[in-house]
């Protein structure tokens, strides 16, 4: 299981992170300062670095520039809500591997961040990423192609599709609600009135098949297998 450092001052936006990057599989700890987070990347225990550039004590870009000139070459994700192109330039020539800017797109995030994890397996050898398939029934999520089959049928998704679907099939036959749909695919920024998630279970359904997400009344949405077919 790959681990995540989060540097990250902001409550809310850590909490979200370490929920939403939790529930996908991944160890998370989290700094709320520069001088803990510089401390903790260099103890190479972790696979990748989370960084926000606001940060107390020490700045974003000064963990980044210490990290790099103690030889460290774990990948960094730059997590910010400074998009200004020097800001972009500067965190690119200190070092970072990629950028976000918030607010940021959880399923977004979460591609960048095994991208980059997949870019330092490739360097490193099979060491600690591990990108299986979800499988339930039928139904295969293959996170490495980011494609989904259907009785060995594959079938095209949509980034966010995909994204729900991922959900749907890391708690198979439970209940999720909207509201957990809504964090983990669409992020903090969300409005909860909004009714995307049940636009996109409509969409889900088409393309696997109505019979694989029960609407629970009241609750929410669950991935089921279906009956097998009597003939
Ligand atoms: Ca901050």
């Amino acid at each position: 299981m790959p681990s995540i450092l989060i540097a990250e001052d902001e409550q809310r936006i850590a909490s979200f992170l370490e929920k939403g990057l939790g529930a996908a599989g991944f160890g998370v700890t989290t700094a709320t300062d520069g001088p803990a987070a510089l401390n903790a990347a260099l103890t190479g225990f972790y696979d990748l670095l989370l960084l926000d550039l606001g940060l107390p004590a020490l700045d974003g870009l000064d963990v980044l520039k210490r990290l790099r000139d103690q030889g460290s070459s774990m990948p960094v994700i730059i997590l910010t809500a400074r998009d200004s192109a020097a800001d972009t330039v500067a965190g690119f020539e200190g070092g970072a591997n990629d950028y976000v800017s918030k607010p940021f797109r959880f399923d977004e995030l979460l591609a960048r961040i095994r991208a980059r994890l997949t870019d330092a397996d490739s360097r490193t050898g099979p060491i600690s990423v591990l990108l299986p398939a979800l499988r339930h029934g039928d139904l295969e999520l293959d996170l490495r192609t980011r494609r989904i089959s259907v009785a060995g049928v594959a079938v095209d998704l949509s980034a966010r599709e995909f994204a729900l679907a991922e959900e749907f099939l890391r708690s198979p036959e439970q209940v999720l609600s909207r509201e957990q749909l809504l964090s983990r695919v669409w992020g903090f920024d969300f409005d909860p009135g909004s009714n995307v998630v049940d636009v996109y279970v409509r969409y889900l359904r088409r393309k696997i098949g109505p019979e694989r997400l029960a609407t629970v009344r009241g609750m929410g949405y669950r991935l089921t297998t279906p009956p097998p077919l009597v003939t």
